[in-house]
């Protein structure tokens, strides 16, 4: 049984002696100051292992009572880094350093022979100052880990544990006297004090996989904060303040900052820009405590730096990468932001342009518009027969200029929000026929228009000005885009709940590839057969939108050189509670008008 406590004694001896040189090793490697306070205090600590298990000499208790006490000491250091001691605990942390190796040593050169009591005293003075130096930091780390980002926050925590198993076998091993020195029982506290060898080196140099571990729980919260960030970001400047937001989250840093290609900050968080500026400028003090990944944008290289504070002793090599990772993501969002920021303001421009122009075109037009006919009416003096033809074709064309104002402004108030409906029921029947000799002027000798409506009401709730204008001009359309001619059917009906007008022409028709043009703003599909023909892009934009307000939509269905159906969906009117039954104008319930019916057709031709 000794010697299996010998064996234990001398393992945990050698993983204590091992951990001081992995550390130390590390250490050597990356030189980070504050690691170096916290390497000396586990290399004392191997030291003292190690020295513990060879025969004992005064010599040798010496070395080991002050290099015990130094590795303690160290821990209180290695806190000073991050939470500066005040200067009173500070002399008073070395003064108790002092006494404690003063009655340590006192102990061991003039005491040998004194009673177990005295050398009791003399240990527990060394075990509760080394259980002060560390107790206190590791508290504290523990308390302020909870806000570090994962894997810091487990590295404290792994800290904080290993001290203090440390620090409970010290005062057990004291305390318990007797009772503990059963070789049972210190063959358990020494795999005890072993366990905390890897918790030890695990909290000073976490191995990858670990971290990947640690991180694991904050990746699906950084996953979505990306998405967030890269795809819903409304601008630049809102996409940068979140990127460095994150930034400083994912180092678990307490600050951070954009700067762009001239050094200029344009983000910053937990800093004031002038700070940050320095901070760029005095590259040796930024150095020390900042780390930074370039960003790609446009105009040059930028960069995403983030600021150490005391909670963030060790930019581990794994951090930076992830930082890195992280600015391209960033500089590919910044860049989607400031294309998408000028094609906002491109179109900012389009409707102020085109709110400015129909406003100033509207009044002169007007006055055109009168006096041409005035003209024509003989109120100016009579016209010779080329006068009168001149007059009518100036009529026309003015009356197209104003219907394309009209468009204009119509488009520029429903993109500025300005639009409202005046909506009344009515009969979609009567809209349609009124939209129809509306255009009925422009009908050529080839066409042929034909009125498909059913017998019954269609009840729509709408704004019926408007309607007309969508449908009237699906019509235009139809009669200009089928310029050979052939039949033009103007189709009205109603179905679960569905009002629909729909419009077919047997006409150029439109390649699949260009029908999402259509109803984009001045969106138009010139081809060889279309380029002469005069048109906006307007009024299937127009169309489409005022549709949707009311709840409806324009869909179309065409086959190039075949021809087109575009139809316009309206909601049916809900039926009014005060119908009574037995009405000539019942309101139409849903169904009621199957579209196998054949109702009459009303047709007109030209
Ligand atoms: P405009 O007719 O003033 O150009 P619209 O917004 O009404 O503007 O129509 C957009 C484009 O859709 C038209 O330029 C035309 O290319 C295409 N288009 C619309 N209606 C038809 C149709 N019935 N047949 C073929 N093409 C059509």
């Amino acid at each position: 049984m000794t010697l299996a406590v010998t064996l234990v004694q001398d393992l945990t001896a050698a993983g204590f002696v091992a951990l001081g040189l992995a550390i130390a090793y590390r250490w050597y490697r990356e030189r980070g100051r504050a690691q170096g306070k916290l390497a000396l205090g586990l290399i004392a600590l191997g030291v003292v292992a190690a020295l513990g298990r060879l025969p004992s000499s005064l010599l040798l208790s010496v070395i080991v009572i002050v290099g015990f006490m130094l590795s303690g000491f160290f821990v209180l250091l290695f806190r000073n880094e991050f939470i500066p001691l005040g200067r009173t605990a500070y002399r008073a942390a070395y003064a108790l350093l002092g006494f404690a190796i003063l009655v340590g040593v006192f102990d061991a050169v003039a005491l040998q022979h004194a009673s177990p009591l005295v050398t009791s005293a003399a240990a527990f003075v060394l075990i509760s100052t080394w259980a002060i130096f560390t107790g206190e930091p590791i508290v504290r780390f523990w308390l302020s880990s909870n806000v570090l980002p994962a894997v810091q926050k487990a590295r404290m925590r792994f800290l904080s544990l290993g001290f203090a198993v440390l620090i409970a076998i010290l005062f057990v091993d004291v305390l318990g006297g007797g009772a503990l020195q059963s070789p049972a029982a210190l063959i358990v506290t020494q795999l005890l004090a072993l366990a905390v060898v890897p918790l030890i080196y695990v909290s000073f140099a976490p191995p990858p996989l670990l971290r990947r571990i640690w991180r694991m729980s904050e990746e699906n919260e950084l996953r979505s904060a990306m998405q967030d960030l890269l795809i819903f970001s409304p601008d630049r400047q809102d996409l940068a303040d979140r990127a460095v937001f994150w930034a400083v989250r994912l180092l678990g840093a307490t600050s951070g900052f954009i700067a762009d290609s001239n050094g200029k900050v344009i983000a910053s968080v937990g800093i004031d820009a002038d700070r940050a500026a320095k901070l760029i400028s005095n590259h040796a003090e930024a150095s020390a405590q900042v780390v930074q990944a370039p960003l790609h944008m446009a105009e040059g290289e930028g960069s995403l730096a983030v600021v150490g504070g005391r909670f963030t002793p060790l930019f581990g090599s794994d951090e930076i990468s992830q930082l890195r990772a992280y600015a391209n993501s960033v500089s590919a969002g910044l860049e989607r932001a400031r294309v998408t920021e000028r094609l906002a303001a491109i179109e900012e421009h389009k409707t102020q342009f085109l709110n400015l122009a129909s406003h100033e075109l509207r009044g002169p037009v007007t006055v055109i518009r009168g006096y041409v006919s005035m003209l024509e009416g003989g109120l100016l003096g009579n016209l010779n027969e080329r006068g009168r033809t001149a007059a009518g074709v100036m009529a026309a064309k003015v009356s197209e200029m104003n219907e394309l104002i009209e468009e204009m402004i119509e488009a520029a108030r429903l993109e500025e929000g300005g639009l409202t409906l005046r909506t009344v029921e009515a009969d979609l029947r009567d809209i349609a026929q009124s939209a129809a000799s509306t255009v009925a002027p422009l009908i050529e000798p080839q066409h042929r228009m034909v009125m498909d409506l059913p017998e019954r009401r269609v009840r729509v709730n709408v704004d019926p000005d408007r309607t007309r204008t969508i449908i009237a001009n699906l019509l235009s359309n139809a009669i200009k885009y089928s310029p050979a001619g052939g039949e033009i059917i103007c189709q009205v009906r109603a179905r679960a709940g569905v009002a629909r007008v729909a419009v077919t022409d047997q006409g150029l028709g439109i390649a699949r590839e260009d029908l999402p043009t259509l109803f984009t703003r001045f969106g138009r599909v010139i081809t060889p057969q279309t380029e002469h023909l005069k048109g906006t892009g307007l009024g299937l934009f127009l169309g489409r939108q005022l549709a949707r307000m009311q709840g409806g939509d324009i869909t179309v269905a065409s086959v190039e050189g075949k021809g087109s159906t575009f139809t316009l969906q309206l909601p049916v009117a809900l039926v009014a509670e005060s119908a009574s039954a037995g009405l000539l104008e019942t309101p139409m319930s849903d169904g009621e008008l199957r579209t196998d019916e054949r109702p009459s057709a009303t047709r007109a031709r030209r």
